[in-house]
């Protein structure tokens, strides 16, 4: 029993463990659970139009309620999803729940876009487009209410390929987002011909830029580039009403952060959209 509890005290996953060793499989069994047992649970972020200050949205961001250990961060499994090849299953859940949200928002008469997180492992995955077409479609929520983020890490693994899945996704109506944008290794070559709607500024600029004039110069060029090339440019991890003003005063699109709100359960979400529309209405 003792070594039982041992084996789930250590859940943080660490690439050197042996892929078939004991502890590996064990997480394994723990993550199939997770799905079959309904342990995940799909946060959402608000994303708010920086202009209009309307909330246009949200990110799906994916926790793992654990029996013993609580609210795991996805970056505590996510990793090991993907070396294990388990990240197939996961986001499908993901994409599943995620249109169910959207089709709860519709109902409600919310037009909201949600965005999905996807791993290299998924765009080099020959059915995602079917998948996500199933998926989308068993929900009755268009493509274009979807929104896949993709790291820029993740297209320039094959960017060749990536190109190809991505023309596919955006030819079938889903929007693209560069995800954790100036962080990888992306070239202007790539860019142009990536079929994406939107860049997503790495939060490390945007939460720099108050107190850094480079990192404030940066957040301001990836605006420019992004408006130069037709796209729309969000700013993550904006935490205090400052940098929200100073992203308004470049003409940054949209925002994301825990000064606008934090992840939460999507039915807390509605209740805080509820409270906020209220506030906004005089009278
Ligand atoms: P990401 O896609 O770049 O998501 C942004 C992360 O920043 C989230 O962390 C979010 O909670 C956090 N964040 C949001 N606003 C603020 C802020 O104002 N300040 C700070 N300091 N942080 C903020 P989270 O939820 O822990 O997710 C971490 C990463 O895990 C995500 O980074 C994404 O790469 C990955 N991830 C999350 N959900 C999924 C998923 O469903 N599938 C896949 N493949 N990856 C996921
Ligand atoms: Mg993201
Ligand atoms: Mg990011
Ligand atoms: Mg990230």
């Amino acid at each position: 029993h003792a070594a039982k509890q041992r084996k789930l005290g250590s859940l943080v996953y660490s690439p050197e463990l042996n892929a078939s060793s004991a502890q590996t499989l064990s997480l394994l069994g723990e993550l199939r659970r997770a799905v079959r047992e309904g342990e995940l649970r799909l946060f959402v972020q608000p994303k708010l139009a920086v202009g209009s200050g309307r909330i246009v949205g949200g990110e799906a961001l994916v926790r793992w309620q654990h029996p013993q250990r609580g609210m795991v961060p996805p970056m505590q499994f996510i990793p090991f999803a993907e070396d294990t090849g388990f990240i197939h299953t996961l986001t499908l859940w993901v994409v599943e729940e995620a249109a169910r949200i959207v089709a709860a928002w519709r109902t409600q008469g919310f037009e909201g876009r949600l965005s999905i997180n996807l791993s290299t492992h998924d765009i080099a995955k020959p059915d995602l487009l079917d998948q996500l077409d199933a998926r989308s479609a068993a929900a009755g929520v268009p493509p274009s209410a979807l929104c896949l983020e993709i790291t820029e890490s993740a297209i320039m693994s094959d960017p060749q390929r990536a190109v190809q899945t991505l023309q596919a996704l955006q030819a079938r109506g889903y929007k693209l987002s560069i995800d954790d944008f100036g962080t990888g290794y992306s070239s202007y070559a790539t860019l142009k011909t990536l079929p994406v709607h939107e860049l997503k500024i790495d939060m490390s600029f945007v939460r720099a830029m108050e107190r850094e004039p480079k990192d404030a110069m940066i957040v301001r060029s990836i605006v420019e580039l992004g408006h130069n090339l037709g796209l729309s440019v969000v700013a993550e991890g904006v935490e205090n009403a400052t940098v929200l003003e100073r992203l308004h005063a470049m003409g940054c699109d949209e925002a994301q952060g825990w000064h606008i709100g934090k992840p939460m359960p999507a039915a807390e979400l509605d209740a805080w959209l509820q409270q906020r529309q209220t506030a906004a209405t005089p009278g």
